[in-house]
């Protein structure tokens, strides 16, 4: 490690990050690069190892993974997928097609991955470690303390025990007991309305299916959508496996639980009469891997910043899966932090109101593009619908149409969606937020 102002690096100030999801692994390893800090992490749980399946990386977050040198942790186990299609519920028609590497690479400078999630997670871990990140499980944090002129910042551990440090990272996830102290009359999180199961096919089972064959020959996507719910299936750890994620209403079966187990009649029922590609792959299901889950949403916060602590991914802008960008916007808020702490080291609280200030308008309006995404992908079948799908049909009419656009604040032309979300570089948004503040950079 680096050290900063001469300190050596056991004298280096002490960033605390409360959690170690993808968001708080991709902080520790964001700040532990900037040479300037120890990052210790606290994980309330006892084991890493994060469950869950495919994990969607666009170029606005690989391209921070391969420059935090974790390329060659995670490329073993990526798939870069060659196009993204959508089809129709009912007969698989395809309504539209994207390209979506090598396309990535050579519009955004990085490719577009598939992981499965606990690849990522391992992947981010090895890194953290490898940089010298101290990490200390089965560490619940209670409370975090902000710090002021007297009292430096730190976190309150359920044990009693008290933790003191320069700055505070609260990447503890939707229900985030960071987010509770810093804002403690703030909702708390509420269901969306949307249940998911995810589950995974192995492509060897599949390419002996003359249905599914086509699936797990090529490595694309593919979103079945239909009234009220959709369907989306790619290729993960060398195309070994198929991960497949379903979204359909809430029929109140978790009760008030987030999570619970599923039955594979249950899911047949919910895609009865769905094209034979999907219902055959609901068929592979193997029951013993149903997890339900209740997708929850948060309003957007005022402010992710308090004093010397900040929060970050679910923990301040929970997003529903429908753009696939929850990771990438942890991801995005690391390196944008980083970049503050790495500039700004004798001015902390400046650099956390930076942080906030500019990352969360971008955080909110993905949010609520997500909103709307789910709206879309769920029409009844009619007019909306129809209407829908001819745009998609016609790439014409769909960059002409397209409901979403960027506001670019230079007063240049808006750009197009996919191009503002995944051609976004947060570590040079952060360097150019930094001088439209009027600091200077650190020479370090
Ligand atoms: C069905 C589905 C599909 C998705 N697909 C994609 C996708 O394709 N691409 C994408 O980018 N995103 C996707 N997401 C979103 C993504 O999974 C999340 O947004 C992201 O993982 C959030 O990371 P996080 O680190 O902020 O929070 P979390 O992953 O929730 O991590 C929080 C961590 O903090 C720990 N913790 C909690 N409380 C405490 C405490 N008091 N003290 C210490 N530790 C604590 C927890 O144990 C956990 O380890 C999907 C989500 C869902 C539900």
């Amino acid at each position: 490690m680096a050290t900063l102002n001469g300190n050596s690096p056991s004298e280096a100030p002490l960033v605390i990050v409360v959690g170690a999801g993808l968001g708080g692994l991709s902080a520790a390893v964001a700040i532990a690069l900037t040479g300037h800090y120890r990052v210790l992490v606290l994980e309330a749980a006892s084991r890493l190892g994060e469950i869950g399946a495919g994990i969607q990386l666009s170029s606005n977050c690989s391209k921070l993974l391969i420059r935090w040198g974790c390329a060659k942790y995670l490329e073993p186990n990526v798939v870069a997928p060659h196009r993204g299609r959508v089809c129709r519920w009912q007969d698989g028609e395809i309504l539209t097609e994207r390209i979506m590497n090598p396309a990535a690479e050579e519009k955004f400078g990085a490719p577009y991955w598939h992981i499965h999630r606990a690849d990522l997670h391992q992947g981010l871990l090895d890194r953290a470690r490898q940089l010298g990140v101290e990490l200390r499980t089965s560490t619940p944090v209670a409370k975090v303390r902000t710090g002021d002129d007297e009292t430096s910042p730190g976190v309150i551990l359920e044990s009693g025990e008290t933790l003191e440090c320069r700055f505070v990272v609260g990447a503890d996830g939707i229900h985030s007991k960071i987010r509770t102290t810093l804002f403690p009359g703030f909702e708390k999180p509420r269901p969306t309305g949307d249940l998911a199961y995810r589950f995974r096919v192995a492509t060897a089972d599949m390419l002996d299916d003359e249905i599914l064959k086509p699936l797990a020959e090529t490595p694309d996507t593919h979103s079945w959508w239909g009234p009220g719910k959709h369907i989306v299936g790619y290729m993960l750890r060398g195309k070994q496996m198929y991960n497949v994620i379903t979204l359909f209403p809430d029929d109140g079966s978790l009760g008030d639980a987030t999570r619970g187990t599923g039955t594979s009649d249950h899911l047949k029922e919910i895609y009865d009469g769905w094209c034979p590609k999907v219902t055959r792959l609901i068929e592979k299901a193997q029951e013993s891997q149903l997890i339900k889950w209740k997708l929850m949403d948060l309003p957007p916060l005022e402010k992710w910043n308090v004093g010397r602590c900040v929060l970050l991914g679910d923990a301040c802008h929970p997003m529903l899966p429908y753009l696939a960008q929850g990771s990438c916007s942890a991801m995005e808020d690391a390196a944008f932090l980083a970049e503050c702490l790495k500039h700004l080291p004798d001015q902390l609280e400046i650099a956390a109101d930076i942080y906030s200030r500019y990352r969360k308008p971008r955080a909110t309006k993905i949010q609520m593009f997500s909103r709307d995404q789910r709206a879309r992908n769920h029409l009844p079948d009619g007019p909306e619908q129809r209407e829908r799908d001819a745009v998609l049909k016609n790439p014409d009419q769909q960059t002409r149409a397209h409901v979403w656009t960027w506001d670019a604040a230079d007063g240049s032309p808006a750009g197009d969606w996919v191009t503002g979300l995944h051609g976004y570089d947060a570590e040079h948004e952060a360097v150019k937020a930094i001088r439209s503040e009027g600091l200077a950079l650190s020479k370090i």
